[in-house]
């Protein structure tokens, strides 16, 4: 096996991903995320929301509907736009993107069987339909979301009369977006249904650069706070850039199959507010009550997939140790915390010592609990899933009050006074 298939197969063992309705043979681009990964998930997005919204004065959160009326889409260009060639290959009959596929001379060479056809792909259209009511016709057609920044756009007034907010200010938003992908492909990197951490930052036209820059900066600093060191920037040129982007820096992570794109942060200029305007007749020009000016803000959108971040802090954390496997997450990702042993589970004063220590723990950390088999099979499960700390609670524990503190990545075990355990951890935490 190499080491993705490795990450592949702990993430299912373990309850991080399991493939999409498995029972009855998957479903391709979808995946359901087990208890440990639905925790890891859980935690990236919360660190983004603390840092992106919370702790900010500027920045101020939005939880829009999913299915949106579809001239949000019209507006925006996706229902015109949002389309990737397709060509099927007339040898193996397989679909493809024309832009995944080789070119040998004029003509495309097809990944799987080699099989050579011109560049005749047809644009199909990425976003999943639906239908609202009980008439299957065009007059209830609806989309679901291919991205969580509509919501963002069409919520621009509503957000500007209600809230104290003044240019330059944000609107964050997580949630699931769709994507009828022609290949979903590399496990979750890219998927038909996945979540998006998106952040509008409106500001005023002539200040777009600066701020360009300055949010390139901080999601740069985002990714090294939470452990991402193999990352690094790619400059989108002009012909990969989406038409109304002055500029586009992917923020790329090199997983074992190439670097690839965990982020994009974009200067979408004026484009999205003017069109809205346009389609839906309102008036979406901000006053700036010092200047006195009125103008159509500009925005700088950072956008990031859930599921990419997940995959790329798995492959980073990976790792393989003389007798062990181990997860090196930063502890404010990881699924649990602390893990906590009695090191017999027959005996009932050790078991019940540990059920008091690990009671009093959970109300402040989410915690597993383990009495099976000796304890150096105990840790090895622990440090599998990435588990910072594990406590272990023995015959001396009974009648000094301590347990065994072990660090997963040092291994190194410290005795601690049950009463010191919280300020200690949280310390550690
Ligand atoms: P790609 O070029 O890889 O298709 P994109 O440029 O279309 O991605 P964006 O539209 O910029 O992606 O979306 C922002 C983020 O959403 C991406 O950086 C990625 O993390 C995530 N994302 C986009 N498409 C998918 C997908 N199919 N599966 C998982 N995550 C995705």
């Amino acid at each position: 096996m190499n080491i993705f298939e490795k990450i592949n197969s702990l993430a299912k063992r373990r309850g991080f991903i399991y493939p999409g309705s498995e029972i009855y043979g998957g479903l391709g681009g979808f995946y359901d995320f087990g208890p440990l990964g639905a925790e890891l998930k859980f935690n990236i997005k919360q660190a983004w929301w603390r840092d992106v919204v919370q702790a900010r004065d500027d920045v101020v959160g939005l939880s829009a509907s999913i299915i949106m009326n579809p001239k949000v889409w019209e507006a925006s260009g996706h229902v015109s736009g949002f389309s990737d060639a397709l060509v099927e290959c007339p040898k193996c009959h397989k679909r493809f993107k024309v832009d995944e596929l080789k070119k040998k001379e004029k003509r495309f060479i097809c990944a799987g069987c080699g099989g050579l056809f011109e560049n005749k792909g047809r644009q199909f259209n990425l976003m999943f339909k639906t239908f609202i009511g009980s008439a299957e016709d065009s007059a209830s057609l609806a989309y679901l979301r291919p991205e969580t920044a509509g919501g963002i756009f069409v919520n621009f007034k509503n957000v500007l009369d209600t809230m104290r907010v003044k240019i330059p200010f944000g609107i964050a938003q997580i949630g699931k977006a769709f994507r009828n992908e022609i290949n979903p492909r590399d496990y979750v990197f890219r998927m038909r249904e996945f979540e998006q951490m998106e952040l509008e930052y409106f500001v005023k036209p002539g200040e777009d650069e600066k701020y360009f820059e300055e949010w390139l900066r901080q999601r740069l600093e985002w990714y090294r706070s939470i452990g991402l060191k193999n990352i690094r920037t790619h400059e989108q040129k002009k012909e990969e850039r989406a038409h109304y982007s002055k500029r586009t820096v992917d923020i790329e992570y090199k997983f074992p199959f190439g670097w690839q794109e965990i982020e994009g942060v974009a200067n979408r200029g004026d484009f999205d507010l003017k069109s809205h305007a346009k389609v839906s007749g309102k008036d979406f020009s901000y006053f700036d009550e010092e200047t006195k000016e009125r103008f159509i803000p500009h925005v700088i959108e950072p956008s990031a997939g859930v599921e990419r971040i997940v995959l790329a802090l798995l492959c980073e954390a990976y790792e393989e140790e003389n007798e062990r496997v181990v997860l090196k997450l930063h502890p404010k990702l990881t699924s649990y915390k602390i893990a906590v042993f009695p090191l017999l589970a027959n005996k009932s004063k050790l078991v019940e010592l540990a059920r008091r220590v690990y009671n009093n723990l959970r109300k402040d950390w989410v915690c597993a609990w383990d009495d099976r088999g000796n304890i150096g099979k105990r840790y090895r499960a622990q440090d599998e899933i990435g588990t910072p700390y594990c406590l272990t609670i023995d015959f001396d524990s009974l009648g000094k009050e301590d347990v065994t503190v072990r660090d997963r990545d040092t291994m190194r075990q410290e005795r601690i006074k049950i009463k010191d355990l919280k300020d200690y951890l949280s310390k550690l935490l």
